[in-house]
């Protein structure tokens, strides 16, 4: 049996485990609902009963280490995860410590959303690319961004919180306090509260037949919109034009080969994308306009094959066909020796 990592994929909701080849095949798979509010100590035994479970399903497992994921803010470095709002009792967890202690492998620990982007860098969506930028798009917004092709960490591993980038002066404040983030006016939930804002219970509309007259949700106007209803082809149509207010913002900070689009409104990519794709035209810089926006394509395993992936690439440069663009680039500097050429004609 080939090298394997064990990974783990720890979510507010749900604990995910996995086995996983070089390859960023997943060979097998458990989960638990995570016991988030029962302090640290209670989940780190899930994470080691789950282990528990994969390795005695698969006895001839060459394990060489532990990727893992948990939500921010965590210090991928020291290996500490700082205090996620979703996990109750989780104040500086020296998460790697105490799993190397239990294991006596290398583990390593990634942001989540920084995992997921780093999964579909090395084996989706991303596959061959440079540099790119994954958003997710749920119930909130989180991003990854590869660069050049490592993980782009900034201070204390807090780079990339794209979700919070101030991107208008008004609307619904924030969680994290201020007015007019990304994420309050871009995410799943923030289409759900237009949706549910813009139609009353017992309208009759489309949108509360689908909710049984409760909230909208973002899942409820994508089927609406799908269904050809108007009004929610037109909240369609205003999310797209927010998250493509977004992208340019990245686009312009990070110069990406590509954007991939995760999370759960990324089933409504096709609806969202010409609208995304118009107001990015109409918004960027000529030099970032071709740049492809695409959906995600490793669905909830982008974030257990990317931690993986920290144990068995590791210390592993970009990718080869990376490294080959970039030779392209250099060489293309006889692109400059032409102009010369040219203006000396
Ligand atoms: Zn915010």
């Amino acid at each position: 049996m080939s090298t394997l990592a064990l990974a783990f994929d720890l979510g507010g909701t749900e604990l995910r485990g996995a086995l996983v080849e070089r390859s960023g095949d997943v060979i097998a798979r458990v989960s638990a609902p995570t016991m988030s509010g029962a302090g640290s100590e209670a989940v780190i035994g899930q994470i080691i009963a789950l282990a528990g479970t994969l390795l005695a399903e698969h006895p001839q497992a060459k394990v060489v280490g532990i990727g893992m994921c948990a939500p921010g803010p965590l210090d991928p470095k020291a290996g500490i995860v700082i205090g996620p709002p979703t996990l109750a009792g989780w104040h500086n967890v020296p998460l790697i410590d105490i799993l190397s202690r239990q294991f006596g492998l290398p583990v390593r620990l990634e942001n989540d959303a920084n995992a997921a982007a780093l999964g579909e860098w090395r084996f989706g969506a991303g596959r061959g690319s440079g540099s790119l930028v994954f958003v997710t798009v749920s119930t909130g917004i989180g991003g990854g961004v590869v660069a050049d092709g490592h993980i782009y960490h900034g201070r204390r591993g807090l780079a990339a919180e794209i979700g919070h980038m101030t991107i208008t002066g008004e609307g619904e404040r924030c969680f994290c306090g201020a007015v007019g983030c990304f994420e309050a006016v871009a995410s799943g939930t923030a289409l759900g509260r237009r949706a549910t804002k813009l139609t009353t219970a017992g309208d009759g509309s489309l949108l509360r037949r689908l909710s049984n007259d409760g909230d909208v949700s973002a899942r409820h106007v994508v089927e609406a919109a799908r269904a050809g209803d108007v009004s929610a082809l037109e909240l369609v149509a205003a999310e797209a034009k927010w998250l493509g207010i977004g992208f340019t913002n990245l686009l312009h900070l990070y110069s990406p080969d590509l954007i991939v689009m995760g999370g759960g409104l990324s089933n409504g990519f096709d609806l969202l994308a010409p609208t995304i794709r118009a107001t990015v035209e109409q918004r960027a810089m000529q030099a970032y306009r071709d740049v492809p926006i695409v959906p995600a394509e490793l669905g909830d395993r982008a974030g257990l094959v990317g931690a993986a992936s920290l144990i068995l690439w590791e210390g592993e440069p970009g990718t080869a066909l990376a490294m080959v663009q970039d030779d392209e680039t250099k060489s293309g500097a006889g692109g400059k020796a032409g102009a010369r050429e040219a203006s000396q004609g």
